[in-house]
Order: structure tokens, then C-alpha cells, then sequence
């Protein structure tokens, strides 16, 4: 006998509820924070929780600093003048401030910080790979890069992708309350390969021009619950924000959807489910996981039994969770793996990334889901790149049966589910070799009372 009755897992199978969704939030263009594509894909999950048939469904406000996108440009001098300043050459980074700045141009390969440490970057542009080398042992964040090269002087940063494709890399680099300390723009793989040429063949010089906005927004989560009146909820959460240059198909079209496509088949099934299940779908997670903050803040953590966050599942059917060390959580869907006799790997690592870690990091059980994808690094996620035709409905169908039983079962009554100290995820973060590149970039939440938001912990 299965968690989910069989004539269940045909409607999970027969079901485009989730898809039909995801193309009207794709159509929406731009889903920024704080924009009105954000709105719009609000309303879009209000209406698809109130057609599910969820309770209480809800939408509340809080602010943000908000960014808007306007022009820039890159010009280099190298024997003659060079201009960049295409969409797939050049795209400004969220949260970066206007500016107009003409320096040397230093190529700091990696960004590792022994690179900074070798690197004078005073008065200098600087580039760095969105790529960190397998035997690095820890994964180095836009965030750490772009921090490093302020800190140590430098007027401007580049961002260049090491994937194919023309697809500059975007991604926040704003602070909690405004925008980043120095004007910074992503550069495609092949303009940034040619700029490691300009620079390896000579003094190198180039002008970064940058027009942005940067004002006070508004953005906001939507909610709504399903199952039994009970002291405890069980939180299924994704976001709906996107970043402005793709779809935001895959980040995180495909979690709002799997959130709504779960509340539904709950629905289906409310009679046998043992604790309330909140359907949470934050904004703002792109720019600095201000909608989880929020939430976390204003919420009594105590009463919250457990979060399951879906962000980067979408590009293959097999299920990737990873649990922060709360093996109950593991457990669950240990038991899933075993009674659909589907693959899902289960990790106990702790993901200091997307909207869960401002619930983990207070102690709250938490755990990701995502899909496994076929390469490493973010692949077609924030880039022009993550667009709806490379995704599939029938990903979406498997993920939903699988993570529906998953949530089933940790909604139930008996299965216990303890939250841990703060000072253990702290010392589990510690170990697990976060520590240093999370000071780097101004992120670490553990120092003191305060809750650290920024960038760095998207995805
Ligand atoms: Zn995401």
C-alpha cells in the first residue's frame, strides 16, 4: 500500500494544472522583485490556491529595496575600441548602483581569495569566473567575488560566465537596506574569454557605464492552508520572483508550481492528513531572501514543524533533497524512495542557500528539493537561458507524486520531527567548511542577535 492512493497518482499523472501555471507565469515576462511581474505571478498562485480549493489563502505585504534594470556598457580599449553593450554581451547585476567608471582592467581569474591576495585591485576594474575549480573544496558565491574586489579598492566588477552560449550571468549583489558598494555587470563567456586575452597581452583599459534604479519597493508572499486545525504546520515553499533577463522557468517557476500542484492533491486527500500544510510562496528570494525573512520574523518558529523548500528542482525527474542533518526529514522520503521504488538521493548536507536557511539557521528542520540535473554550477539558471521549452511536463508530474508522499509524511502525527539548537546548525556549518566565504561576503547570521539577509544566499 502506497502514502498516496493509486487513483491519486493518475490525477498526479494526467495532471497540467502545474504546467498550464508555469506558462501563464513565464508570460508574465519579468517576475523581479518588487516589480509588477511579481505582482501578477502573486495573483496568479492566489487564484490557483483558491481553485485548488486551500483555505485562508492570503497575500502580505513588506518592503524591500527594489532595482531596476535601465542600460549599460562596456567599452574596451585593446589596439582599437571595443564596445559591449548587447543584452548577450552584458547584463548589469541586480542591486549594483548607477556609475560611470574608466580604469585598468585586472583579470583576477578565479576570484579565489589567494587570487585577491596576489591581485592589486586598488582603482582597478575587476573580472573574475563565475567559476570555482572542483578541488577547491567550497563553492566560492558571486557575492564572496564581488565583496573582495570591494574591499579592496576596486571602482568596478565583471562577472564573466564559464558556460557557453552569449549568456552573461546575472544575480544579486545588493545589501539588506540598498545597493552594492561599486558598479558591477556580468559578461558572457565568450566577451569575458576575449577580455583574458586583452588582459594577458598587455595593459588593458576600459570604461563600465552603468544606469540603474534603486528605490524603496514593495514585495510579498502568498499563502494558504490545507488539512486539520492543529497547534503544528508543515511549510511547502518556493519562490515566485525571477530574475529579469529569462523566464524564470526553472528559478523558480517550477517550485511555485510543484507548491501549488501539492496544495492541490492534498486537497484531494485532506481527510487523511494528520497536521495543517501551508502552502508558502515568497517573493523576493532572488535579491536576498527577503520573503522567508520575513515570514521567519514575524512568525512563531515554534509552531512550524517543518519547512520543505523547493528551488532547482525541474530539470530531470529524480528527486535531490537534502536535509541539513534532520534525518526524520531524510526518513520520510527514505520511505518514499522505498514504497515507488523511484530514485531520490538524499543528502544531510547542510545548503546555506534559498529560502530555507533563514528557518534552518534558527534551529527550525528544513530541507531543499531539487531535481538532479545533468551539470554542475547553475547551468541555464540566471541566464536568458531559463526559458520554459527545457522543461517537461512529465518532470513536473514525477516530482509532484514524489514530493506530495514526501510532505504526506511528514505531516503525520507521530512521525516526530525535532529542531535542533542554533549553536548546532552554527557548528554544522562550521564544520562543513561554510564559514570563511560566508564572512566574506557579509552573510554569516550566527555572530549576534541580528538576521543577516543579502545575496548571497539565493539558491
Ligand atoms: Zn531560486
Amino acid at each position: 500500500m502506497t502514502t498516496l492512493h493509486t487513483n491519486l497518482v493518475g490525477d498526479a499523472y494526467t495532471s497540467t494544472h502545474h504546467w498550464d501555471l508555469l506558462c501563464d507565469l513565464v508570460d508574465l515576462d519579468n517576475r523581479m522583485a518588487g516589480q509588477e511581474g511579481e505582482v501578477e505571478g502573486a495573483e496568479l498562485v492566489k487564484d490557483a490556491f483558491e481553485t485548488h480549493g486551500l483555505r485562508e489563502v492570503a497575500i502580505n505585504e513588506f518592503g524591500i529595496p527594489g532595482w531596476w534594470r535601465e542600460s549599460s556598457s562596456l567599452t574596451v580599449e585593446h589596439d582599437r575600441t571595443h564596445e559591449f553593450d548587447a543584452q548577450h554581451e552584458t547584463v548589469a547585476l541586480p542591486g549594483t548602483p548607477s556609475g560611470d567608471v574608466d580604469a585598468e582592467l585586472v583579470d583576477v581569474g578565479y576570484g579565489l581569495p589567494k587570487d585577491f591576495e596576489e591581485a592589486d585591485v586598488a582603482g582597478k576594474l575587476v573580472m573574475a569566473s563565475s567559476m570555482t575549480p572542483d578541488d577547491y573544496g567550497r563553492w566560492i558565491h558571486r557575492a564572496e567575488k564581488y565583496g573582495a574586489a570591494a574591499r579592496g579598492g576596486a571602482v568596478g566588477f565583471l562577472f564573466r560566465n564559464h558556460l557557453d552560449g552569449n549568456l552573461p550571468p546575472t544575480g544579486s549583489i545588493g545589501k539588506e537596506d540598498g545597493p552594492g558598494d561599486i558598479p558591477a555587470v556580468g559578461v558572457s563567456k565568450e566577451v569575458g574569454d576575449r577580455l583574458v586575452r586583452y588582459c594577458g597581452s598587455g595593459e588593458t583599459t576600459a570604461r563600465l557605464t552603468v544606469n540603474c534604479r534603486n528605490e524603496p519597493a514593495t514585495s510579498r508572499n502568498i499563502e494558504a492552508v490545507v488539512g486539520p486545525d492543529t497547534d503544528e504546520e508543515v511549510l511547502v515553499t518556493a519562490h515566485v520572483d525571477a530574475h529579469d533577463v529569462g523566464e524564470g522557468a526553472n528559478d523558480n517557476g517550477v517550485g511555485t508550481v510543484l507548491v501549488a500542484e501539492i496544495g492541490r492533491l492534498l486537497v484531494e486527500m485532506e481527510d487523511d492528513l494528520e497536521t495543517r500544510v501551508r502552502c508558502l510562496v515568497f517573493g523576493s528570494e532572488e535579491v536576498g531572501l527577503f520573503g522567508a525573512y520575513h515570514w521567519a520574523e514575524t512568525h512563531d518558529m515554534d509552531a512550524v514543524k517543518c519547512i520543505f523548500n523547493m528551488d532547482g528542482a525541474g530539470y530531470s525527474r529524480t528527486a535531490d533533497v537534502y536535509t541539513h542533518g534532520f534525518d526524520p526529514m531524510g526518513e520520510a522520503f527514505a520511505e518514499v524512495r522505498e514504497e515507488l521504488d523511484v530514485p531520490v538521493e538524499i543528502h544531510d548536507k547542510i545548503r546555506p542557500h534559498s529560502d530555507h536557511w533563514p528557518f534552518v539557521q534558527k534551529g527550525v528542520a528544513g530541507m531543499q528539493g531539487r531535481s538532479i540535473a545533468g551539470e554542475s554550477g547553475r547551468g541555464w539558471g540566471h541566464t536568458h537561458g531559463d526559458t520554459l521549452d527545457k522543461l517537461d511536463v512529465r518532470d513536473l508530474r514525477d516530482l509532484a507524486v514524489v514530493f506530495t508522499a514526501g510532505v504526506y509524511k511528514l505531516a503525520e502525527a507521530d512521525r516526530e520531527i525535532p529542531h535542533k539548537s542554533v549553536a548546532e546548525i552554527r557548528d554544522a556549518t562550521v564544520e562543513q567548511g561554510f564559514e570563511p566565504g560566508m564572512r566574506n561576503s557579509g552573510t554569516w547570521p550566527f555572530d549576534g542577535e541580528g538576521q543577516t539577509t543579502a545575496a548571497e544566499a539565493d539558491r
